[in-house]
């Protein structure tokens, strides 16, 4: 086969997937030459629905701003997006067609961003219908589900407003669903996820919360680049005072400790950055408890309680800066 993908010759192929192996932490998983097989395999382009219920449309958002070329518009390459009605082509009739007959067809990768209005489904109506309704019908013949961001994962924001936000998993209770959660999502766990169940057929390990372990195995606190002034109780209290500038945020209502997510090493932005480095502190977008229970976002809160109290009863010990 002297090309795979459009544009790439197999040798440029074969380098493109052992970087998206490494840079959505699959290498050691599922293996480069398993990846490329699976890839192959998929040139019939594996469909895939992405519906929107109430939300920012931050995750295609997060979804359009890929750099290219890059893992993710590799795995792009290989999937057949049939139904977005943000950004695909078609409208009207013919969006909802091709909708209906990719339903009809089944064995697709399911996508739904956002939440799911419980006070009123007239708070949330695409194509003239419900998005409850839609998305029960969406998920009935869907091969994988996969809930993008926050909202979708777990109500985010819009749970916190009068339509009371469901995530998917509350309304579509009869199959799995795998949360990648943070608002917006990270393609990297997007891509990555995807490219696991083209690889393997499978759902990856999920945490109790169904989030794949393979990102959300280990929370923002552990490697947070601010740790070091954490361990010596340096916590920042005057945004204005370039001494304290890299401080740890944990006054300034910080939820690192509490969330699990691998933002530090994947970093956002292609990699340039995430909220913490950028001076912001952890809003916990990772976790069931956001927006409701860690808002207000920049306060301390009962995170900053607990861990301030465990630090006064000796149970973190203080360690100097090296
Ligand atoms: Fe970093 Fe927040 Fe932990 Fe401080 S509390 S070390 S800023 S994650």
């Amino acid at each position: 086969m002297s090309e795979v993908v459009k544009g790439l010759t197999r040798r440029d192929f074969m380098k493109y997937c052992t970087g998206a192996a490494a840079a959505l932490g699959l290498a050691e998983i599922c293996g480069v030459e398993k990846i490329a097989q699976a890839l192959e395999a998929a040139l019939k382009k594996p469909p895939v629905i992405w519906l929107t219920g109430q939300d920012c449309t931050g995750c295609s958002i997060s979804l359009l701003s890929i750099e290219d070329p890059g893992p993710a518009s590799l795995v792009l390459d290989k999937i057949s997006l049939r139904y977005h009605d943000a950004i695909m082509a078609g409208a009207g009739h013919v969006a909802e067609k091709a909708l209906h007959d990719t339903i009809k067809e089944g064995g697709y990768v399911f996508i739904f961003e956002g939440s799911i209005p419980a006070a009123d489904d007239r708070f949330c109506l695409v194509g003239g219908r419900p998005i409850k309704q839609t998305a029960l019908k969406t998920a009935a013949n869907a091969a994988a589900i996969i809930s993008v961001g926050a909202c979708a994962a777990y109500g985010g924001i819009p749970r916190a407003t009068v339509s009371q936000g469901l995530p998917l998993s509350k309304v579509v209770t009869d199959k799995p669903i795998i949360n990648l959660p943070t608002c917006p999502v990270h393609m990297d766990h997007l891509m990555g996820t995807i490219l696991y169940y083209l690889t393997t057929h499978k759902v990856p390990p999920l945490d109790n919360i169904g989030r794949p372990k393979m990102y959300f195995g280990v929370s923002v606190h552990e490697n947070c680049r601010r740790r070091p002034y954490f361990d010596a109780e340096m916590y920042l209290k005057d945004w204005n005072d370039p001494e304290q500038k890299d401080w740890c945020l944990l006054e300034k209502g910080c939820k690192g400790p509490d969330t699990m997510s691998d933002c530090p090493i994947r970093r956002w932005n292609n990699g340039i950055n995430f909220c913490i480095d950028a001076g912001a502190p952890c809003q916990g977008c990772s976790e069931p408890s956001f927006y409701e229970q860690n808002s207000p976002l920049y306060a301390m809160g009962p995170v900053t309680d607990r861990i301030l109290a465990m630090k006064a009863a000796g149970l973190i010990p203080k360690k100097k800066i090296a």
